[in-house]
């Protein structure tokens, strides 16, 4: 990533990573029923299959044979899927403008297991000191991009969260909850197994293993104390978000491969009248911040 994002990495050493007390899903749930009380209609599990135009302007999308009709319509998923998949009329987008959200890396995926310890609160604290914990424990080799590495994550550095040590509420009494985090190359062993669901389980099962492995350097009998484990890999996340290689972060934070001119700016115009990007993709690197930022780029264009 560019050096002059490691700031933000250094500040976490004085402040430790802001988060949300009650866990990301609370505050999911706080602006739907704001949004819901100033009278807006949430409708879920509903796949938008469409943004339709007029005459070059947005002007409502559809969900199978649901149209809804809008004056603004505002883009808050993939960027890549919007332009070359969801749009009705493609020819709205240059060719090479098509051709640069095809090409364009995304940001790096990330594989995460997720733990629920018989630990106390005050056990689990006495090993992790705080909630997040960066081990840096990268071996010879180490190559992000090489997705054919089948030691990869044996050889990559990890990122320990505990919720329940930010929040002992996120976890029953007298157990603790943790994360164990490795950043992933794209599509590693052949995406997961090649669609090979056996050897999609393998693969997850070794990489839960050679995390929980790497995580027992900061946490002795790590192993003895866990309850309950499941992980996450790229895939898990493309499926929850529908962001192409199961991008966690809008664009890659690779300098080299910039998206926007502007690492830091919002963008939430398109070259499609009416049409906005109101999530992290309208900034390069994206994350909780970049969403909020587009969000609040959005309200005050439509006004
Ligand atoms: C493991 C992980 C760790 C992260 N850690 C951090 C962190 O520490 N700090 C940070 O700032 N950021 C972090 N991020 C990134 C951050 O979570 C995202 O950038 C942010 O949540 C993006 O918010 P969003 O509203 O733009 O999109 P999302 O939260 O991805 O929401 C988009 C929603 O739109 C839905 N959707 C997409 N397409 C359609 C469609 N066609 N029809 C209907 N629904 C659709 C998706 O299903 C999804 O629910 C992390 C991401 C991951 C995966």
């Amino acid at each position: 990533m560019a050096a002059w994002l490691m700031g933000g990495a250094i500040v976490t050493i004085f402040e430790d990573y802001w988060t949300i007390k009650n866990g990301m899903q609370s505050w999911a749930d706080v602006l739907a029923a704001q949004f819901k009380n100033f009278g807006g209609e949430l409708i879920l599990n509903t796949y938008v299959d469409k943004i339709r135009t007029r005459d070059g302007v947005a002007v409502g999308v559809s969900c199978k044979d649901n149209h809804y009709d809008a004056d603004f319509v505002i883009a808050a998923g993939d960027y890549k899927k919007t332009f070359l998949k969801l749009l009705d009329t493609p020819s709205l987008l240059s060719a090479g403008l098509r051709e640069k959200i095809a090409k364009n890396a995304v940001s790096e995926g990330i594989f995460t297991v997720y733990l629920g310890l018989n630990l106390s609160h005050d056990q689990l604290k006495y090993h992790l000191k705080i909630p997040h914990v960066m081990y840096f424990d990268a071996q010879p080799g180490l190559d992000i991009h090489n997705s054919a590495d089948e030691k990869y994550f044996e050889k990559a550095s990890i990122i320990l969260y505990s919720p329940s040590l930010m929040n002992p509420a996120l976890a029953p009494e007298g157990k603790s909850s943790l994360m164990v985090q490795a950043v992933a190359p794209y599509r590693w062993l052949n995406n997961w197994g090649g669609g090979n669901r056996q050897m999609y389980q393998q693969l997850k099962e070794e990489a839960m293993n050679k995390l929980i492995q790497k995580a027992a350097f900061v946490i002795p009998d790590l192993s003895a104390a866990i309850e309950f484990k499941d992980a996450a890999t790229p895939l898990t996340y493309e499926r929850y978000t529908l962001n192409t290689d199961g991008a966690t972060s809008a664009w890659s934070w690779n300098p080299k491969n910039k998206f926007y001119k502007n690492f830091g700016n919002i963008y939430v115009d398109t070259p499609i009248k009416n049409l906005l990007i109101g999530s992290c993709w309208a900034n390069q690197i994206g994350g909780v911040p970049g969403a909020i930022g587009a969000a609040y780029q959005c309200v005050k264009r439509i006004g």
